[in-house]
């Protein structure tokens, strides 16, 4: 690559929901934006993460000067324990961000030998040859930035994720002056925005719009409710915290001062019947229908704690993710078949959720304080890529010109202009069950490996559909799978795939999804203790 040319590598997030990560390199120095995960599509099926292909810098790994992140979402620092065991390089965050960051390495035991360095909004840093000024921007969560990568070619402004939020849970504001800075200055090169919302026009409300819902919800409710924790507070409700990301997130947030609890008002999970239900607020993790999350368990009846109950309110305060709808209506039809009062993103207002990223108005706003030379959008899927587009290219006196990128696409900037010029290798790498060991490139390999190694698995159930019964002993069809002495192998799996159904309650057993979740989850851990093998298990229900 000859001197003094820029270069823009998207790995992921252009085109695509989900796995953010962009490479910027200058000569021989390469850093990394974010490095994020995206959760899997049901058909993928055995597969818990999907991450960006890193070839590109695993081949210039000489070069990887170290990952910066913007914020904490899962789909930026997600993919980090996958990242950071091919290639371990100094990472830079916030201190929200890196607090969420080491959990997730403590989980993979890579926390040790990690290189994590604190960065504060408003404070500049250097890496290789680039100089860093992170801005405060506001999201749906706490100590997020932007980015202003000062270049030998001018600045490149990476927004992250965010919105224009003038009222802020945290009251950290938005930096509009320093992004108007760097437009009066003239100086920037080149704008990477956030296109997540660029379909929604007008004004994203404030994280604080949810505030008169949750609080006509909290003032009418009569018995046990789930939601935040300001009011729970101003309504004197004890607060359960249930489900893994929702516990840790929250004793990162409480560790740093981010939230404030009174003493006494936590209370473990297990101590929830000991309460009155009006007396108690529970916050539960899983609002997108995960078949295993601590709220789609409460919902079939399944959670050693949470327990709804007739009357209790259920509130979901989170998006419709496209692509989990059918999940997300069958863990809501279960909470009303418990007559729970069941509140939900309807459109109705004023919302119970409000998302974190801008519509067009923000969107605009900040390009006319930018005034960049060149305007590139990212983090979102082709259709709001291009309506980003479409928007900036209104953008007359603001923008320069507009150009479209795809992951893996190589934008290169010099004296005389841009042009790509250039594919490098990305896509989704499946990771299995967060082992590192576990890595396929993509589902059909994955597949192809899977049977060819170590065969397929097939228990087959008969459910009585009116009954919910199971009508007779699981079957077992094994191919290009051998478990040593076969007949006690099947009789175990068998004996094993009959407790699991035993164990469920026949709300479960009417949602296929779950039970087949179920015994496979379980049945894989038997396989994998008894043979070390990974065969691909697919449960299949036949309704009688
Ligand atoms: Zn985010
Ligand atoms: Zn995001």
């Amino acid at each position: 690559m000859p001197a003094r040319k820029l270069h823009l590598v998207p790995l992921g997030g252009l085109g695509e929901f989900g796995m953010n990560c962009m490479a910027v390199r200058w000569g021989e120095d390469i850093m990394v934006i974010d490095a994020g995960l995206m959760f899997p599509e049901s058909e993928l099926l055995g597969v818990d993460i999907v991450v960006p292909d890193i070839t590109y810098l695993l081949e210039h790994r000489e070069k990887v000067r170290g990952i910066v992140l913007t914020h904490g979402h899962e789909d930026h620092i997600g993919g980090l324990p996958w990242i950071l065991s091919e290639l371990n390089v100094p990472v830079f965050g916030t201190e929200f961000t890196l607090a969420l960051v080491e959990n997730k390495l403590e989980e993979h035991d890579l926390l040790d030998d990690a290189d994590l360095r604190e960065i504060r909004a408003g404070t500049r840093f250097n890496l290789g040859p680039f100089t860093i000024n992170p801005i405060q921007v506001t999201h749906s969560l706490v100590d997020c930035v932007a980015l202003a990568i000062h270049t030998p070619l001018g600045v490149v402004i990476h927004t992250g994720d965010f919105k224009v939020d003038p009222t802020p849970t945290d009251n950290r504001l938005f930096d509009l002056h320093t992004f108007a800075e760097y437009g009066k200055e003239g100086s920037v090169l080149v704008l990477l925005q956030d296109s997540t919302n660029a379909e929604r026009r007008g004004y994203t409300p404030s994280e604080r719009a949810v505030r008169g819902r949750f609080d006509e919800i909290f003032a009418r409710a009569e018995r046990r409710i789930k939601v935040t924790i300001d009011l729970a507070r101003e309504y004197r409700r004890k607060i359960a915290l249930v489900g893994r990301s929702i516990s840790e997130s929250t004793e990162i947030a409480l560790d740093l001062g981010y939230l404030d609890v009174p003493e006494g008002t936590l209370i473990h999970p297990g101590q929830i019947k000991e309460h009155a239900p009006q007396q108690v607020c529970v916050l539960i993790s899983g609002t997108q229908g995960e078949p295993m999350s601590a709220l789609s368990r409460a919902a079939v009846d399944n959670h050693k704690h949470a327990k709804i109950e007739p009357g209790d309110t259920v509130v979901l305060s989170s998006r419709i993710i496209p692509g989990n709808e059918k999940g997300i209506y069958r863990m809501i039809d279960h909470l009303f078949r418990r007559e729970a009062d069941v509140i939900y993103e309807d459109g109705s207002s004023p919302p119970v959720h409000v998302s974190g990223h801008a519509s067009q108005e923000e969107l605009k706003l900040v390009m006319n304080l930018v005034k960049p030379r060149y305007f590139i959008p990212i983090h979102g899927e082709y259709r709001q890529l291009r309506i980003h587009a479409d928007l900036a290219r209104s953008m007359h006196g603001a923008v320069g010109q507009v150009l479209m990128m795809e992951s893996g696409d190589v934008l290169e900037f010099d004296e005389l202009g841009a042009r790509k010029i250039d594919k490098v290798p990305v896509g989704r790498v499946c990771i299995d069950s967060g082992s590192r060991s576990d890595v396929v490139e993509d589902l059909v390999i994955k597949d192809r490996r899977h049977l060819s190694e170590d065969g397929i698995v097939l228990p087959i159930i008969a459910i009585n559909k009116l009954t919910g019964s199971v009508e007779s002993i699981p079957e077992i069809v094994m191919r290009g799978f051998a478990a040593g002495a076969e007949d006690g192998f099947v009789h175990e799996a068998r004996r094993l795939i009959a407790n699991t159904l035993d164990g469920s309650t026949a709300e479960e057993k009417a949602d296929y999804g779950v039970i087949k979740e179920k015994i496979r989850a379980d049945l894989k851990r038997f396989i994998v203790k008894t043979t070390s093998r990974r065969p691909l298990i697919m449960p299949v229900i036949l309704e009688i």
